[in-house]
């Protein structure tokens, strides 16, 4: 348990192994000796939704963990030296401006109930978007932290670690990434937790009002969630919460609703 703390205005809550200095350890990333620094595992910015509201509750399904409020997010001091989180940022500050500061630019896609089914974006920046998801992933997996302990990726694990260090964010269908939002601004954590479409298996994270989700399988994902994930040179689709708490994310409605109004207006 030593090695991660909880940041916050919650005094006195540091773990009691903290206080000392921490000796000269292995960046998990780069695997040189080097100073670990306190990073984040989620960026910091989701989870300050509004100043003036109440922190974020983070939930838990752990047995014998108890929720429990955390202001600003959990930190691990295990993970990575500096300039390794300084390779995260450009990923985690694209995400947070293009979710939290310019979701206002993204078009709303409704069913022909006028039912909202999703937010599209034409111009999202592919590589960006997916190493962000791809971080997120690994640094859970990597952490020490009991909120991510559900996080095991087995051999992908190395197969992130490679990517993130060569700033690849492979293709469509590796650790193929879909978003969904709660159209009402919800703060509301849980700990991440894997899930299986079709058998396929992929890792659920709660940021803020959204969520992301990372396939972890070499299987391709079913061929309705495929078509609403991230991809080089398509426009990025955020589905709407509501349908994305049905089993089967009826993507494929959504896709098909935009693509019709896209060609009704030329
Ligand atoms: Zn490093």
């Amino acid at each position: 348990m030593a090695g991660f703390q909880v940041d916050s205005d919650t005094r006195g809550v540091r773990d009691n192994h903290i206080g000392a200095m921490k000796p000269i350890s292995i960046c998990k990333l780069c695997k040189n000796e080097a100073t670990l620094i306190s990073a984040h595992v989620t960026p910091r910015s989701f989870w300050e939704i509004d100043a003036a509201q109440p922190p974020p509750r983070i939930v838990t399904n752990i047995k014998g963990v108890f929720p429990r409020r955390i202001p600003i997010g959990v930190y691990d001091q295990t993970i990575v030296c500096e300039p390794c989180e300084r390779s995260f940022s450009d990923y985690d500050s694209y995400a947070a401006q293009l979710f939290l500061n310019r979701f206002n630019e993204f078009e709303e896609v409704r069913d022909s109930n006028r039912r909202l089914t999703g937010y599209v974006l034409r111009d999202a920046d592919y590589r960006s978007l997916k190493l962000f998801a791809i971080a997120i992933l690994w640094r859970a997996a990597v952490s020490s932290h009991s909120f991510f302990s559900r996080v095991r990726l087995g051999p992908f694990e190395e197969k992130a670690r490679e990517m993130l260090l060569r700033g690849d964010p492979g293709d469509a269908a590796t650790f193929a990434t879909l978003f969904s939002v709660w159209d009402e601004a919800q703060a509301f954590m849980m700990d991440p937790f894997a899930e299986r479409w079709d058998g396929v298996l992929s890792y659920r994270f709660y940021l803020g009002r959204f969520v992301t989700y990372v396939k972890v399988d070499s299987r391709p994902l079913p061929e309705q969630l495929a078509k609403a994930a991230l991809a080089q040179g398509c426009p990025l689709h955020v589905i709407s919460r509501q349908l994305a708490v049905s089993k089967d994310f009826r993507v494929a409605q959504h896709i098909l609703t935009y693509e019709i109004n896209r060609r009704r207006r030329g």
